[in-house]
């Protein structure tokens, strides 16, 4: 008992802890900080409260700062010197690792299976294992040793009569007369030409336009016992000269026998190298499909581009690249195919002949033909006819010329890309392998195949191989099965059980890459890391935040500290160390609220401990909307693991779509639904995923997408000029009285054009330095100090402020300062009223969070007039939002609703789905054990819902609400 008391009351060595001490990055306020290293480290606090700029602004900047000074100066002059982060000091900080949801990795030659690496033992597996079958017959292909040929043909021929022939041309064509010379000049007597055996003679030769196949006679003989010893030397000169290929011609030649040193297709003699284990990747020449050269999609020219439009005519612009009418060499000569072909340019498309068409689309191939049947005005004037027979191209192949061609410029190919669609590969069917790598198979199953396969069902498979592999082949694989049997779990253990190997890397979810980044981290068995993680729980359906926590777990007891910026109340009550940071946002916030275990911080009183406790949340309406009666009917979609899915959408409602990771929910909304709404909408050419019906589009007429990308790609677009009172603020400057007599329009006011703004930065206010492969690096400009515009323009002033100092203003100072002015008062109010009165007018759009981004576009939306017939749409709109964002949130979704729009969400966030009018499940499992509607209609309903995990946890979160309503 008394030891006990004893070792809880003893302070952690100070070795023990990361101290940070005076951290001010950003709105951090000077704070002092100790982790404790080797735990589970949870930050919290509000959106914008400081979170990011202490993990990772201050502590991994400052390890990645000293992991730079250790280069040599030599090195470091490439590299550059890093800023130092705003900080007095950090002690205790080993070396870090950030895992970030970044998928920065826009290669398309990446995949789940190269990024863990599990592809490559897959390789060397399949190079060491695998057993070749003949693409010809699909029966397995054979290898002889040279002694066991020499064994076989002995016997097989005992007594007989046969010659050993060299291959030594196979299907090629050429004269060969140089061949034939000097096998005549080596002794030979017979060649073998095109299945005909021939005397050599001199200057022999083949036709050089036919493809070939020539064989030279190495030996005849009678297959007898005092001839073994001739034969075996014959055999050895063959192979030799036939790259280990041999053939027997037995029965006065009429019977051909093949054998080979290589692997071998007994009946049809097709042979196969040696495998490596680069034949296996479609990374290499090797390995990869020659067609698609190991991408597996190719550009296809898109029909429905070329001519979106069939009932205009080619006049008008029907044929999409020709465009309309006009001065133009191609439209020239459109003009005079026409006329001697007759077609009519101004009829409808779809009233041509097929074959008239054909000629303008693919030009000369065809024209003959056509010609053929269609008289040729012989009046047509200049040029010559013989110009069109071969010039015209057609507009298909001048588009494809331009979109391949290594001489078209960067803008040309853009443009002629439009006209171009990516589709599978025919060649390799999208396994982006070469027809041989295909044909090597372990247990039956070819390496596409099972990367082709949900991870947990490829685990599976590997769990039985060992009983299906031979004894030789066991010993071989061992080594390679443990390897790869230990990377997928570690996949699976954060539960991605759903992806397979070839997914590509660049279509993963911000979430799942940096659980697969996790997963690798765990399986490089790293030891004294600091690892900082941003809401690694994003993605993940609550069912899986167990497994995800005991991943956390494994890394930190392998020896590593573990730091987390997370929302997730299950992440945050299993943390060994729970520092919440606030109290509110921006200047509000940056300061250290409670730190300590979490029963430590729960009894603090802070806003995160009174949501963990159940003090405040978010209340259940009592009733749901009725909706506006319309729907949206969408019919059996069946993109990815869609099951024929069919669901109705209520219009005018708040719709919550929900399912496990990998379940099919982006693939119902983002990729099915919104191309066929921004299809209908704005006309655009959407590629939606495969479905069989769509009614009810006409109570729609705009569709929004609300997403966390930033606002802008440039530090020069801010909430301001994106909202668009930035205009409205320019005018105003323009009309101070003092601007008027100099004479300064609202053009003056823009740091985007020339005039008014500082010209060494252009505006910008800052100077950007790039870092060869570091991110650039913005730093003030030294002209204008930042205020963005010169001397002059900062004499006008409104108010005492100069516009400069207007977009230095907190969105609160900012709302109180135009009071007066109700357009500029009532869109600024709007960002306020979304949560965001900590940001600053002139904020640049790089610096905001997503979840900033996302509220400063929906901010916008609220600011506009709208027609109460707008689609919004939000995938996983509380990623990085506190319990207290997701409030502010909530109220400015409501109030779309309420004007009639309608909302759709994807969500795991409880919080959210609970509030829902209506729910649509997807499930039950993630991958191909998914893809199912398991319920749609309002949240009560779903309780019940036997085979759905969310319906578990909404259960739950309805008692809780109901025993909160009682008290
Ligand atoms: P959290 O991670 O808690 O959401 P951040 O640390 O990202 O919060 O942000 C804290 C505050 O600092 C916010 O007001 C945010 O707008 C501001 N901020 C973040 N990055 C920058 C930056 N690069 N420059 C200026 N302000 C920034
Ligand atoms: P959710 O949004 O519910 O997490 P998704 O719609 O993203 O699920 O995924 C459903 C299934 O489709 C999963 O098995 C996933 O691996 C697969 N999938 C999604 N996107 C792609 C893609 N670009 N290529 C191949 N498979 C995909
Ligand atoms: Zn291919
Ligand atoms: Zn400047």
């Amino acid at each position: 008992m008394a030891t006990k008391k004893a070792t809880k009351a003893l302070p952690i060595a100070a070795a023990e802890m990361i101290e940070v001490f005076g951290a001010r990055e950003h709105n951090l306020k000077n704070i002092d900080i100790s982790i404790p290293k080797n735990k589970l480290v949870v930050f919290t606090g509000v959106s914008g409260s400081g979170k990011s700029s202490l993990a990772f602004d201050t502590i991994y900047n400052e390890g990645q700062r000293r992991y730079m000074e250790s280069f040599s100066a030599y090195a470091r002059q490439f590299v550059g010197d890093m800023e130092r982060p705003d900080v007095d000091k950090i002690t205790g900080l080993s070396p870090v690792i950030s895992i970030e949801q970044k998928t920065t990795n826009k290669n398309p030659r990446s995949t789940v299976g190269t990024i863990t690496e599990i592809y490559d033992f897959l390789r060397l597996l399949y190079a060491r294992v695998g057993e070749a079958y003949s693409y010809n017959t699909g029966k397995k292909m054979v290898k002889f040793s040279e002694e066991e040929i020499v064994q076989s043909v002995y016997k097989k021929y005992a007594n007989k009569k046969i010659s050993l022939l060299a291959p030594l041309v196979r299907g090629r064509k050429g004269h060969y007369r140089e061949l034939f010379e000097d096998i005549r000049k080596k002794g030979f007597l017979k060649v073998r030409v095109d299945g005909e055996v021939l005397d050599l003679v001199p200057r022999m030769q083949v036709d050089r336009y036919k493809v070939h196949d020539i064989e030279v006679v190495v030996d005849r003989l009678q297959v007898t016992d005092d001839m073994k010893f001739r034969l075996s030397q014959s055999v050895q000169r063959t192979l030799q000269m036939g790259k280990d290929l041999l053939f027997i011609l037995v029965n006065d030649d009429k019977e051909l026998a093949q054998y080979s040193k290589q692997l071998m297709c007994i009946d049809t003699g097709i042979s196969y190298e040696e495998p490596s284990p680069n034949a296996f990747s479609f990374n290499s020449p090797y390995g990869a499909c020659p067609v698609c050269k190991g991408l597996g999609t190719v550009y296809q020219i898109d029909m429905d581009a070329i001519i979106p439009d069939n009932t205009l005519t080619v006049k008008a612009g029907g044929i999409a690249p020709l465009g309309e009418e006009r001065e133009a060499f191609t439209y020239k000569q459109v003009v005079g195919i026409a006329k001697k072909y007759k077609i009519a340019l101004d009829k409808p498309i779809k009233d041509l002949p097929t074959k008239a068409l054909n000629v303008l689309l693919y030009g000369k191939e065809t024209i003959d033909e056509v010609a053929v049947s269609t008289e040729v005005d012989m009046d047509m004037e200049q040029p010559s006819e013989n110009f069109y027979q071969t010039e015209y191209e057609g507009v298909v192949t001048m588009v494809k010329r331009w979109f391949t061609a290594s001489t078209s410029s960067e803008s040309v190919r853009e443009w002629a890309e439009q006209f171009m669609k990516l589709s599978t590969c025919q060649s390799c069917a999208g396994t982006r392998l070469r027809k041989e790598s295909l044909w090597f198979k372990i247990d039956e199953k070819n390496i596409a195949d099972i990367s082709n396969m949900d991870l947990d069902v490829l685990f599976n498979w590997f769990e039985k191989l060992e009983k299906r592999l031979n004894a030789k082949q066991n010993t071989i694989a061992k080594d390679l099965l443990k390897e790869i049997r230990e990377r997928l779990s570690f996949l699976i253990n954060v539960g991605l059980t759903y992806l397979t190997l070839y997914r590509p890397s660049k279509s993963l979810s911000g979430g799942e890459y940096q659980r697969i980044r996790l997963a690798t981290q765990i399986g490089s068995q790293l030891q004294g890391i600091t690892y900082i993680l941003d809401e690694p729980s994003i993605g993940l359906h609550q069912r899986d935040n167990t497994r995800l926590i005991t991943a956390l777990q494994n890394l930190r007891d392998i020896g590593n500290s573990v730091l987390v910026v997370e929302h997730d109340k299950d992440i945050m009550l299993a943390a060994d160390h729970l520092i919440d940071i606030g109290p509110k946002a921006g200047t509000y916030g940056g300061t250290v609220v409670a730190a300590g275990t979490p029963a430590e911080v729960l009894a603090s009183g802070s806003e995160t401990a009174k949501y963990l406790k159940g003090e405040k949340w978010i209340p259940i309406p009592k009733e749901v909307r009725k909706g506006n009666g319309a729907f949206i009917e969408l019919k059996g979609a069946t993109g990815n693991n869609l099951k024929n899915v069919s669901v109705q959408l209520p219009l005018g409602k708040m719709i919550l779509v929900t399912g496990v990771s990998g379940s099919g929910k982006s693939t119902l909304v983002n990729e099915t639904l919104y191309p066929l709404l921004a299809t209908h909408c704005y006309n655009s050419k959407g590629a939606a995923m495969p479905y069989k019906s769509i009614s009810g589009l006409a109570h729609v007429d705009k569709v929004i997408e609300i997403d966390q990308s930033p606002i802008g790609r440039t530090p020069r677009s801010n909430p301001a000029t994106y909202c668009g009172f930035f205009t409205d603020i320019r005018t105003l400057f323009a009309a101070v009285p003092e601007a008027k007599i100099r004479g300064y329009n609202a053009g003056r006011f823009s740091f985007n054009v020339k005039s008014g703004r500082c010209e060494v930065c252009e505006g910008g206010g800052m100077r950007t330095i790039e870092m060869n492969f570091l991110p650039d690096v913005y730093v003030h400009c030294e002209k204008c100090n930042g205020k963005r515009y010169n001397r002059e323009t900062l004499e006008i002033r409104y108010k005492g402020k100069s516009i400069s100092d207007v977009l230095d203003m907190t969105v609160d100072t900012a709302v109180e300062f135009f009071n007066a002015v109700p357009f500029i008062y009532r869109k600024i109010k709007v960002l306020q009223e979304v949560g965001l009165g900590y940001i600053t007018l002139g904020q640049s759009a790089v610096t905001l969070s997503g979840g900033e981004a996302q509220r400063v576009k929906l901010a916008t939306e609220l600011g506009k007039r709208d027609t109460g017939k707008t689609f919004y749409i939000l995938d996983e709109p509380t990623t990085g939002l506190h319990f207290e964002d997701i409030q502010h949130l909530l109220d400015v979704l409501n109030k779309l609703v309420d004007r009639g729009n309608t909302v759709m969400v994807i969500e795991h966030n409880l919080d959210m789905i609970k509030v829902a009018d209506h729910i649509i499940d997807i499930g039950p499992e993630g991958g191909s054990g998914g893809g199912k509607v398991l319920y749609q209609g309002e949240p009560k309903g779903m309780l019940n819902v036997k085979e759905s995990f969310t319906a578990i946890y909404l259960k739950e979160e309805f008692k809780l609400a109901e025993k909160l309503r009682k008290k």
